[in-house]
């Protein structure tokens, strides 16, 4: 247990109460910033794996259009071909903005915690 003072009253109080007795300030400086920049942690890992599952879908898509290569397989009014194509394009798209969106999110969070 170590004493820390209030930063509100400088009172000498232990770093292991929540709240300074005299002036009802919180103790440890680190402790609610602490808390917001884990939440932020957790916010942004959310973000990438939702980024990272955009781009999983994409690589998907264009494993998809690999396994159709031979299928001779059209969805709706269009031929395999426009099929292959159309999905491979959502693919692209996919990885691309998923890919971005991760690389900028690690930015984001290597910006946030140095
Ligand atoms: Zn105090």
């Amino acid at each position: 247990m170590a004493l820390v003072r209030c930063r509100e009253c400088d009172r000498r109080i232990s770093d292991r109460a929540s709240s300074c007795p005299g002036c009802g300030c919180p103790v440890t400086e680190s402790g609610p910033s602490h808390v917001v920049v884990e939440q932020t942690g957790r916010g942004l890992k959310g973000r990438y794996l939702a980024w990272s599952s955009i781009a999983l879908f994409g690589v998907a898509c264009i494993l998809v259009t690999y396994l159709l290569r031979d299928s001779g397989l059209g969805v709706g009014p269009l031929d395999p071909g426009e099929t292959r194509t159309l999905i491979g394009l959502i693919g692209f798209l996919g990885v691309m903005i998923g890919g971005v969106g991760m690389l900028w999110t690690k930015v984001e969070i290597w910006w946030r915690h140095g």
